[in-house]
């Protein structure tokens, strides 16, 4: 036998994997047949295999294999036909041929032929005499021989069928698991999936949509999302957004609505991306969504709440700035800045210590770690000052009262529920694009105690200016001080009077009990006066006194004024000088009257008799600027020193203590004039030579449009 031959041989059988296959009862048959065909106790089909001969069927004998060689089946595999061996002792072995533990003289083969050609082994048959096969059993055994070949291709091709089957069912049951994987997986995640094919239609809804729209996946699976879950009004857009996504353009990120099937309306933040088929074309569309309707509320809640702060910093007076942990300015209200000299955008990020805090009130340096701000921050702990200064851009500095109040934040950790939900909060924040810088930070009450919670992020310090009210305060002071002396001094000679009187010690002196009733009339008609003028101040000041102002002649005035005061006049032998004919002012006659009567009575009082010639007082007017007049009084008196000119407008000042009982003044008189012509929105000041005169000059509006103020 070639190698060609028996390599050929070797790998059909394994080809039709004969080696191992089982026993084939029609194999057997076939067997049965040949023998009965025959005429011979024995058949069998043989393969010749690499080390031995097997009997895969055989009728007559009970043996699986015989050693190779040992019988004619390597010949007639050889030849075209059937191969006989008459009388195996002359033909082919001395012993004939021996199958197990017996002996045959006899044999008959026909090849079994594969369609490749190869001859794997024979149906052959053994008898115990010799003799030989006439020509229609050789005809028939080389016919069952081809059946041999048709049955192992018909047992091969159902293996084949078998096999491929059996993978097929292994195809399936791997894809069961993927799929029942995908949809555990699907079901399990907390965000909504949604799957679209290219028509729009769902095709998969998970169990969190499921969850949140009250719809079942039966529901809704074959239908179009805006068929059931789209609010009305939003459908044109949300088509739109699908034919957009079919056409490739994926808006990665959107937001819709949706609607559950109890009516309840949920705010979706949506990521899609397409899935494409094993063609390499777009076949589904899924969109993973978050619930973010409480996050919205929440959201526009914040946003409205930084509105409402923002306008509360913006039109509060006080000065309100935030600062780091490393003093640094974090936010400053408009009303600090301007109070600080600065624009805001100029302060922000600067160290504030440095900025406005470096120096106290007495010029010595202030070191940050003795500054209460610093306290608070480290101490945790809320902080009142009110004795120390701030320095603006220009140098100058200015008396504060500040509150510093801790930030504090609060701990958050790991594993908390909140944490949580701020993560959550956070996943929909980005598929937004919102900031997520949104604080948390809660300030600590005022005067609680020291909260040992969460841990310190900056500190809050509003401040006011108190200049004014230190002045104010002064003044308070300064005012309770002089009226109570000024009140004092007349009701005690009242009283003195009185008692003198009342007491009956002057009853044998009816004069001295005229004039010291006289004393305390003129006390009372002082302590009168004080009281009215007072009174006119606090209106005044308070623009509690409304203007009536009406274009006024100053001459007509002037001649009112000369009027009302010329008794006065004559007592001292003044008299009035007017030159003020075209003048013209915007203003409310009887407050200029009052200005000019009192500035008027000054004039006269501290003009000296001048003898038989007398003094004269000048009321002059003109215009002096566009819009402008200047009224002056000017006498010819004792004049004032040069640094009581400023001082004598304040209250109770007077140049000489002793003019209020001299001349019978309550140093309220320039005071109420200053309030008068500051109320028309003009000035007053004096000028004055000693011993020459004195001059009163004062500016009020010429048109009401020109008010001065
Ligand atoms: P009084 O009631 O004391 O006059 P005023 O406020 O009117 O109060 O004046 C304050 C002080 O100013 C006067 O007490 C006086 O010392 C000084 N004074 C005011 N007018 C004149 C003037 N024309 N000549 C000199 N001194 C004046």
């Amino acid at each position: 036998m070639t190698g060609f031959a028996e390599q050929s041989r070797l790998q059909t059988l394994d080809q039709y994997e004969l080696s191992e296959m089982p026993r084939d009862p029609a194999l057997d048959d076939i067997s049965r047949l040949a023998a009965q065909i025959c005429n011979t106790p024995v058949a069998a089909i043989t393969f010749v295999e690499k080390d031995r001969i097997s009997l895969r069927s055989r009728y007559g004998i009970d043996i699986n294999e015989v050693p190779r060689h040992t019988l004619p089946c390597e010949i007639a595999l050889a030849g075209d036909g059937v191969y006989q061996v008459p009388d195996a002792q002359h033909d082919y072995a001395p012993g004939g041929i021996s199958v197990g533990d017996r002996c045959y003289r006899f044999y008959a083969g026909a090849p079994i032929v594969m369609p490749s050609g190869a001859a794997i082994g024979c149906l052959c048959v053994f008898d115990n005499v010799p003799r030989a096969l006439s020509p229609a059993q050789i005809e028939s055994l080389e016919s069952l021989s081809r059946t041999v070949v048709t049955r192992l291709e018909l047992t091969a091709r159902a293996r084949q069928m078998d096999h491929a089957s059996r993978a097929r069912r292994g195809v399936e049951r791997a894809l069961t698991v993927e799929r029942n994987f995908v949809s555990a997986v699907l079901d399990t995640v907390g965000a909504l999936v949604v799957v679209f094919d290219t028509a729009g239609r769902i095709v998969r809804f998970n169990r969190a949509c499921e969850t949140l729209s009250g719809y079942t996946s039966a529901d809704i699976v074959g239908k179009y999302a805006w068929e059931r879950l789209v609010p009305t009004e939003d459908i044109a857009e949300h088509i739109a957004t699908f034919h957009r996504m079919r056409s490739g353009s994926f808006p990665t990120s959107y937001e819709h609505f949706w609607l559950g099937a109890c009516g309840s309306r949920r705010r979706i933040a949506w990521t899609a991306t397409a899935l494409q088929d094993a063609r390499g074309q777009m076949g589904f569309i899924i969109a993973t969504g978050i619930d973010i309707t409480v996050q919205v509320r929440a959201e526009e809640q914040l946003r409205a709440l930084v509105r409402q702060s923002n306008s509360v910093l913006e039109s509060v007076g006080d000065g309100i700035y935030g600062l780091d942990l490393e003093s640094r300015i974090t936010v400053i209200n408009p009303a600090a800045a301007q109070m600080l000299g600065y624009r805001p955008e100029e302060m922000l990020g600067r160290n504030m210590h440095e900025l406005v805090h470096h120096t106290r009130a007495d010029g010595t340096p202030y070191l940050p770690a003795d500054c209460p701000i610093q306290r608070s921050l480290v101490r945790r702990e809320t902080i009142r000052v009110s004795n120390e200064v701030f320095w603006r851009k220009d140098g100058s500095s200015f008396p504060v009262e500040y509150v510093a109040r801790p930030q504090i934040e609060a701990d958050i950790e790991f594993g908390d529920a909140a944490l949580l939900r701020r993560g959550l909060a956070s996943t929909a924040q980005l598929a937004r694009g919102l900031p997520l810088a949104l604080s948390v930070a809660s300030a600590a009450a005022p005067d609680a105690p020291r909260d040992t919670e969460g841990h310190t992020v900056g500190v809050v310090v509003a401040f006011a200016d108190i200049s004014e009210r230190n002045a104010l305060d002064r003044m308070k002071d300064e005012f309770i001080s002089t009226v109570s002396h000024e009140l004092r001094t007349p009701l005690t000679s009242l009283r003195a009077a009185l008692g003198l009187v009342a007491g009956g010690a002057l009853t044998e002196r009816p004069e001295r009990i005229s004039q010291m009733l006289n004393i305390a009339i003129g006390n009372a008609d002082r302590l009168v006066q004080l009281v009215n003028d007072i009174l006119e101040l606090e209106s005044i000041g308070s623009d509690k006194a409304e203007l009536h102002s009406a274009m006024s002649s100053v001459g007509d005035l002037f001649r009112r004024a000369a009027a009302l005061m010329q008794a006065f006049a004559s007592k001292f032998n003044v008299e009035f000088v007017i030159e003020a004919e075209c003048v013209n002012v915007w203003a409310d006659p009887e407050r200029v009257l009052q200005t000019l009567t009192n500035l008027i009575s000054n004039a006269i009082k501290f003009s000296a008799p001048t003898g038989a010639d007398g003094s004269q007082i000048h009321l002059t007017a003109r215009y002096s600027a566009a819009g402008e007049a200047l009224i002056e009084v000017r006498d010819q008196g004792c004049g004032i020193p040069e640094d009581k000119l400023e001082i004598i407008f304040d209250r109770f000042k007077q140049v000489d203590a002793s003019d209020s009982r001299a001349m019978g003044g309550t140093g309220l008189g320039l005071a109420i004039c200053r309030s008068i012509v500051a109320q028309h929105g003009g000035t007053i000041w004096a000028t004055s030579k000693l011993g020459e005169g004195s001059t009163f000059h004062f500016t009020l509006p010429t048109h009401p449009s020109n008010n001065l103020r």
